[in-house]
C-alpha cells in the first residue's frame, strides 16, 4: 500500500500542492486509482462521495495537463451544480501551483459569463451535462483537444435522465486518451455505459473499513404534523454541531426553516427553486460553519463535501431510495462517527423496507425523546444555541494563502496577451515567472494571479511600468472571477 504521495511520479507543483491541501496519505481511491490513471488506463470505479475519489482523478489529470496549450484538454461530467463547482474547487487547489485554469459550466449561470471564460486558456472544464452540451452545439467548447473524459456519479447522472446528453456529449469527443467513469453504484446501466465508451476498462472498487462511514441509523414512526415538533424534540437531545434535515419538496423546506428560523435557530435553507448564486452562497457560507442547521431538499444530497455534519435528520423519506445512501452520507465522513434518523409515517413502511434492502440491513426503530429526556437536555442545547457554531478549516487556506490577484483596466481590445504580462511582470526584480498565477484576459481588463506572497511588490512596480508601452491602472481585485 502507497503511504506517502512522494511514492508516485508526480511533479514538484502537484506534491506541494497535495502537502498544502494537507492531504498527507492517498486515500484507498487514490491509491487504487492512480496508478492506472497516471499510466492512462480507462477506468471504471466504484467509490461513494468522501473517498476522496475526485482527487484520484483530478491529481492525474493535472499531472498529465499540457499547461500551454489553450483548449480543454480534459472534460468532466457531473450530476449537479454544485458538484461542478466543487470539483472545479478541487482541480483550482490541486493544480494551483501548475496554475491549472478549471472552468464550471452549468445552468442558471449566465451562458455569455461562461463564454467569456472559455475564450481564455482553459485546460479542464467541468459541467452538467445539459449545458456543456449547449457550449458544444452553440461552438463556445471545443473538444479537439480534450484528452480526458470523466463521468462524475454516473449513477446519478443516469437516475437524472441526463443519459441521451451525456451520449451526445461522448459523440462529439473525437480524440480521447482516458475515460474514468465514477459511480457509487453500478447496476446494469452503468455497466452498459461503461461496455459501450470504456476501452478495455480495468475494474476498481473501493470499500475499505476506512472509507465505510460510521454512521448510526435509527427511525421513528411519526404522523406528518408531528415531524415540527419531533425535530425539535432530537435537536435538544442530540444538540449537533451542525445538521443537515432533508425534506421532500421546496414547500416543505421553506416552511421547516421558516418554524425553525422563527424559534432562532441557527438555520438556513437550500433548494432547487432558490437562483443559483443564492445557493452557493448558502453551500459555502455552511461549508464555513456559519450556521447551523440545513434545511434541504436532495438537491444537497450528492456530492456536496461539508466536512464533520453530526446528524441527519430525514424529515421526509427521500422519493428515490438511493438518495437515503446519499443523504445520509453527509454524515460520518473522514472516519467521525455521525447519525442520521429518519421520520417515517404509519403508510411508508414498505418503502422503508425497500430502503433496509437496498443498503442491507434493519434500521434501529426507537421512540420519539420523551418529555424527560428533552428536559434533562435542554440547558446544554439552549447553551449551544446562544454560541456560534465551530468554524471549520478551509482547506484551501494554505494554497490561497500566498496569493494575491491584480486588475488591470486593458484586456483584449488592447490588443494585450499573457505573454504581455508575464513578459513585464517577471522582469520586476525579486520576481520570477513562477511567481505569476493564472491570468485571466477579458475585453477591457485582465486579472493576474501573483503567488508566493509577492502581490504588493508586483503591485507596486506596475503602478509605474507599462506593458507593452501602456500604462494601465492596477489594484487588488477583490472579485472571485
Ligand atoms: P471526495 O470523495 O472527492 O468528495 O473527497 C472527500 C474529501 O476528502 C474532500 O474534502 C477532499 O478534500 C478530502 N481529501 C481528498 N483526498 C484526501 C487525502 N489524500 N487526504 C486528506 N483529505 C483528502
Amino acid at each position: 500500500m502507497t503511504t506517502n504521495f512522494n511514492e508516485f511520479p508526480l511533479s514538484p507543483e502537484l506534491q506541494n500542492a497535495l502537502k498544502d491541501l494537507d492531504y498527507s496519505t492517498p486515500t484507498e481511491v487514490q491509491q487504487k486509482v492512480l496508478p492506472h490513471a497516471l499510466k492512462e488506463q480507462d477506468l471504471i470505479v466504484k467509490a461513494q462521495t468522501g473517498s476522496g475519489k475526485t482527487a484520484a482523478f483530478a491529481i492525474p489529470i493535472c499531472e498529465n495537463i499540457e499547461w500551454i496549450e489553450n483548449k480543454p484538454q480534459a472534460l468532466v461530467l457531473t450530476p449537479t451544480r454544485e458538484l461542478a463547482v466543487q470539483v472545479k474547487e478541487e482541480f483550482t487547489n490541486i493544480g494551483r501551483y501548475k496554475r491549472i485554469k478549471a472552468t464550471a459550466l452549468y445552468g442558471k449561470q449566465p451562458f455569455r459569463y461562461q463564454q467569456d471564460e472559455l475564450k481564455q486558456k482553459t485546460h479542464i472544464a467541468v459541467g452538467t451535462p445539459g449545458r456543456v452540451l449547449d457550449h458544444i452545439e452553440k461552438g463556445t467548447l471545443k473538444l479537439d483537444k480534450i484528452r480526458y473524459v470523466v463521468l462524475d456519479e454516473a449513477d446519478e447522472m443516469l437516475n437524472m435522465g441526463f443519459i441521451e446528453q451525456v451520449e451526445a456529449i461522448l459523440a462529439h469527443v473525437e480524440h480521447r486518451e482516458v475515460m474514468m467513469l465514477f459511480s457509487a453504484t453500478v447496476p446494469e446501466s452503468i455497466k452498459k455505459l461503461a461496455s459501450n465508451y470504456l476501452n478495455d476498462p480495468v475494474d476498481i472498487e473501493v470499500q475499505s473499513e476506512e472509507a465505510a462511514p460510521k454512521i448510526e441509523h435509527a427511525v421513528i414512526e411519526v404522523q406528518d404534523e408531528e415531524k415540527t415538533a419531533a425535530v425539535e424534540k432530537i435537536a435538544v437531545v442530540e444538540n449537533p454541531d451542525t445538521c443537515i434535515i432533508f425534506c421532500r419538496t421546496k414547500d416543505r423546506v421553506d416552511a421547516l426553516h421558516d418554524y425553525l428560523y422563527d424559534r432562532e435557530y441557527s438555520v438556513d435553507k437550500l433548494h432547487g427553486g432558490m437562483d443559483q448564486s443564492t445557493r452557493l452562497l448558502v453551500m459555502n457560507d455552511y461549508k464555513r460553519g456559519d450556521f447551523r442547521y440545513l434545511v434541504a431538499t436532495d438537491v444537497a444530497a450528492r456530492g456536496i463535501d461539508i466536512e464533520n455534519i453530526s446528524l441527519v435528520i430525514n424529515y421526509d423519506l427521500p422519493m428515490e431510495k438511493e438518495a437515503y445512501v446519499h443523504r445520509t452520507g453527509r454524515t460520518g465522513r473522514a472516519g467521525k462517527e455521525g447519525k442520521a434518523v429518519t421520520f417515517v409515517t404509519p403508510f411508508e413502511h414498505d418503502f422503508l423496507a425497500g430502503i433496509e434492502e437496498l443498503i442491507g440491513f434493519t434500521i434501529t426503530k426507537v421512540d420519539l425523546p420523551t418529555h424527560e429526556e428533552v428536559e434533562a437536555k435542554a440547558e446544554a442545547f439552549d447553551k449551544k444555541m446562544q454560541s456560534r457554531p465551530q468554524k471549520k478549516k478551509q482547506k484551501n487556506a494554505k494554497v490561497d494563502a500566498n496569493i494575491t490577484k491584480l486588475y488591470f483596466n486593458g484586456g483584449k481590445k488592447k490588443k494585450l496577451r499573457a505573454v504581455d504580462f508575464v513578459g513585464t511582470i517577471a522582469k520586476i526584480p525579486g520576481m520570477t515567472a513562477a511567481d505569476i498565477g493564472i491570468i485571466t484576459i477579458l475585453d477591457t481588463s485582465t486579472f493576474v494571479e501573483i503567488l508566493n506572497g509577492k502581490g504588493n511588490l508586483v503591485l507596486k512596480a506596475m503602478k509605474t511600468t507599462p506593458i507593452k508601452g501602456k500604462q494601465l491602472k492596477v489594484h487588488i481585485s477583490t472579485s472571485n472571477n
